[in-house]
């Protein structure tokens, strides 16, 4: 969720934020093994790109 000053409309942001998740996809982010499903920034299982604060978008894709 966007962080939004009190008395701001609740849907203020919102757009923007959803549009960013939306392009989103882990197999365009930085850290993200396709051959393994694995993250190599956090040493784990990809969690997704949705909600994920560590993704960085690859610029070579
Ligand atoms: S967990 Fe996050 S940072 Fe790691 S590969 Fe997946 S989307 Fe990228």
């Amino acid at each position: 969720m966007p962080i939004v000053p009190k008395g701001t409309p609740w849907h203020a942001g919102f757009p923007d934020k959803m549009k960013e998740e939306k392009k989103r996809h882990k197999s365009r982010c930085y850290y993200y093994n396709s051959n393994k499903n694995y993250c190599i920034l956090n040493e784990a299982r990809c969690i997704g790109s949705a909600h994920c604060d560590d993704y960085r978008e690859n610029n070579n894709h």
